[in-house]
């Protein structure tokens, strides 16, 4: 398999390109950090675009909602055209300059037809790793869904051919002449990190707190990240 996907006319940013990438490595590390997406489709003739969670395994993204939810009854005919996006804030970035201020950040396009799960094996290896995707090792910490569960659930299934990521680092580019004006810039960084455990109030107090969700998880890739 190549290690980047093909750019095509349609994932080539008009503006500057030399943010783009395609190389696999960079795009799995974004879509797995990344907690979210949004899912844009075209629902009777308007564009509509929902957060939503998703998780990958290999070259698809898995998403899923309710069997009764829009785009999923829109995949049940021949597939949903659809554009999702997945994006991380690195930093603010201010400028001396309004015009200059910026966002570092790490974003994935992906563009293509999703299609409705229907293999009973996929869809719970599916439903397994969007569980672990909010959570590692949650899957296997919970009570797993029934017949009736499974079948309210519907798992759109996304390949991951036609692909973009965009990535901005660094510190504002102001122009020269304003270099010396008084106003404070750079980056401030951030981060999204998980807080102290809330225990459900009805959670019978001897249930201790699973290794896995008592360390504090930052959202950040390891370093090594190709930029
Ligand atoms: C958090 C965040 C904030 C942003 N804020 C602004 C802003 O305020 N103003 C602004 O102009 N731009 C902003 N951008 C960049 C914006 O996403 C577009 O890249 C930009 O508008 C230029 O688009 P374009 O005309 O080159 O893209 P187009 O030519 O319309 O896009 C063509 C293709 O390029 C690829 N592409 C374009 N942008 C991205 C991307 N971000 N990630 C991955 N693939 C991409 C896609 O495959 C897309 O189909 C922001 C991006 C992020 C992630």
């Amino acid at each position: 398999m190549d290690t980047a996907y093909r750019p095509t006319t349609r994932t080539t940013p008009t503006r500057y390109r030399e943010r783009a990438h395609y190389d696999r490595k960079t795009v799995h590390r974004i879509l797995d950090e990344a907690l979210i997406c949004h899912l844009g489709y075209v629902n009777a003739g308007r564009p509509v675009v929902l957060p939503t969670t998703h998780a990958r395994l290999g070259e698809v993204l898995y998403i899923h909602g309710s069997t009764g939810g829009g785009p999923m009854l829109a995949a049940k005919l021949s597939g949903l055209s659809v554009c999702l996006t997945a994006t991380l804030v690195d930093g603010l970035v201010l400028a001396r300059a309004a015009m200059h201020h910026s966002l570092n950040y790490r974003s994935v396009v992906v563009l293509g037809t999703a299609r409705l799960v229907e293999d009973p094996a996929e869809k719970r290896r599916a439903l397994g790793a969007l569980l672990d995707h909010i959570r590692s090792g949650r899957a296997a910490d919970c009570r797993s869904p029934n017949a009736r569960e499974l079948a309210a659930t519907a798992v759109l299934a996304l390949d991951l051919v036609e692909v973009s990521a965009k990535v901005r680092s660094g510190g504002p580019v102001d122009d020269p002449e304003d270099s010396a004006l008084p106003h404070w810039a750079g980056v401030i960084p951030l981060r999204l990190t998980s807080g102290t455990p809330q225990p459900a109030s009805d959670l019978d107090a001897a249930t201790p707190l699973p290794a896995y969700l008592a360390a504090a998880v930052e959202r950040r890739p390891m370093s090594g990240y190709s930029r």
